[in-house]
């Protein structure tokens, strides 16, 4: 609309899983603008600023934070916060609490949330929710992440040059000026493919259920597991050749050579699990490791497919599938290179779920 709006800014993704939070801390406000400023105003940044942890469940990812971001004349951090969906009732509670009625009356919100959650917005705080397409979001988001902040001086965008070594991942930088044609493969609940052409051009082209959640879902159910931080870490130590069958597995350390399938490669995702014997021996770092490899390359190969019918070379990661998952991004790179012949780059972005916050927020001032 060219207008801006009152502050607060804030940028809401309400997700299947979670709730990601944009928060525009103004620091370039004029004397006048302070002095005008609401205590409930005053009292939320105070608030949001101050705090690492919100509850027992929000987080701010202070790594993240974007400092001295312009825009709409005004510079800034941008703060990154998240908290599980199950916790919306009590964002509503905080929201009604600290005000924010009294200086807005319109929260710029996207994923499927904002429309679940239109109603008890109006009723219990008074605020309309402005509902923003998740997709439309992301594809913004990314490219004001990239064009306009950089994280602090570092790149945004990567890709991993040691995909195969055991060390920490080493991280290329991407330079994304020029990306088109590109996709995007967002991994959360669930996974969404973009084909992005430009920067007002895109289409969703391919998806899958088999997602995020579908890891944690099942990665619970097997392992006895209650969080993601804990299914990440028993996977970290596990070993799937031990729940997967392999292709050497039966063909022998050779390989399927006729069609240039290497020993190594899963023939059977959770294979070995018809054995009462390999049932036996398998423990649930190894269990959640095949659930993580499982639905990565799952998720590997329809991307790869969807790059090589589009003839697209370049393929961003993104959702929070692939928070503190770096057994996840190795594989998708090596995967990528590889089933491509070295034609396709799997690239990664600092911050891989909050690019459709960040696409909310900006709705605060075009
Ligand atoms: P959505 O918008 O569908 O909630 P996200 O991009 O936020 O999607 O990704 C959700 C997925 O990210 C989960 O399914 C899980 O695999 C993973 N994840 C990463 N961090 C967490 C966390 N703290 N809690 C739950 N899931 C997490």
């Amino acid at each position: 609309s060219g207008k801006k709006h009152p502050f607060p800014w804030f940028g809401l993704d309400i997700g299947g899983t979670l709730v990601k939070l944009i928060y525009f801390e103004p620091l370039s406000l004029s004397p006048d603008e302070e002095k005008e400023e609401k205590d409930s105003l005053k009292s939320i940044r105070k608030y949001l600023t101050s705090n690492i942890a919100y509850g027992s469940t929000g987080v701010r990812d202070t790594r993240l934070e974007l400092k001295n971001v312009t825009f709409q004349g005004y510079t800034g951090n941008l703060h990154f916060i998240r908290f599980p969906s199950e916790e919306m009732d009590k964002f509503v509670t905080m929201a009604k609490e600290k005000q924010f009625a009294t200086l807005i009356d319109l929260f710029h919100a996207t994923g499927g949330g904002a429309f679940k959650f239109e109603q008890k917005f109006l009723t219990e705080i008074g605020i309309n929710l402005n509902k923003l397409d998740e997709l439309d979001c992301v594809i913004k988001g990314i490219h004001f992440v990239q064009h306009k902040c950089g994280l602090n001086g570092h790149f945004e965008c990567f890709s991993i040059s040691n995909p195969l070594s055991d060390g920490p991942i080493e991280k290329a930088p991407f330079d994304f000026r020029d990306p088109y044609p590109y996709m995007v493969a967002n991994i959360g609940s669930g996974v969404s493919i973009m084909l992005v052409r430009s920067q007002e051009d895109y289409a969703r082209v391919s998806g899958t259920s088999l997602g995020g959640g579908t890891f944690l879902g099942l990665c619970c159910l097997l392992t006895g597991c209650e969080t993601y931080d804990e299914a990440i870490d028993l996977a970290t130590k596990g070993d799937s050749t031990k729940v997967d069958k392999l292709v050497s597995d039966i063909y022998g350390e050779g390989g399927y050579a006729k069609f240039g399938l290497p020993g190594n490669v899963v023939a059977s995702s959770f294979g070995k699990m018809n054995s009462e014997e390999d049932r036996k021996s398998a423990t649930k770092e190894d269990l959640a490791k095949a659930t993580l490899v499982t639905l990565t390359n799952n998720i590997g190969s329809l991307v790869f497919s969807c790059a090589q019918r589009e003839g697209v070379e370049r393929v961003v990661f993104a959702g929070n599938f692939l928070r503190i998952n770096p057994i996840s991004m190795r594989l998708l790179s090596y995967a990528m290179d590889f089933w491509s012949q070295g034609s396709q780059k799997a690239l990664f972005l600092e911050h891989e779920g909050y690019f459709g916050a960040v696409g909310a927020l900006l709705d605060n001032y075009y």
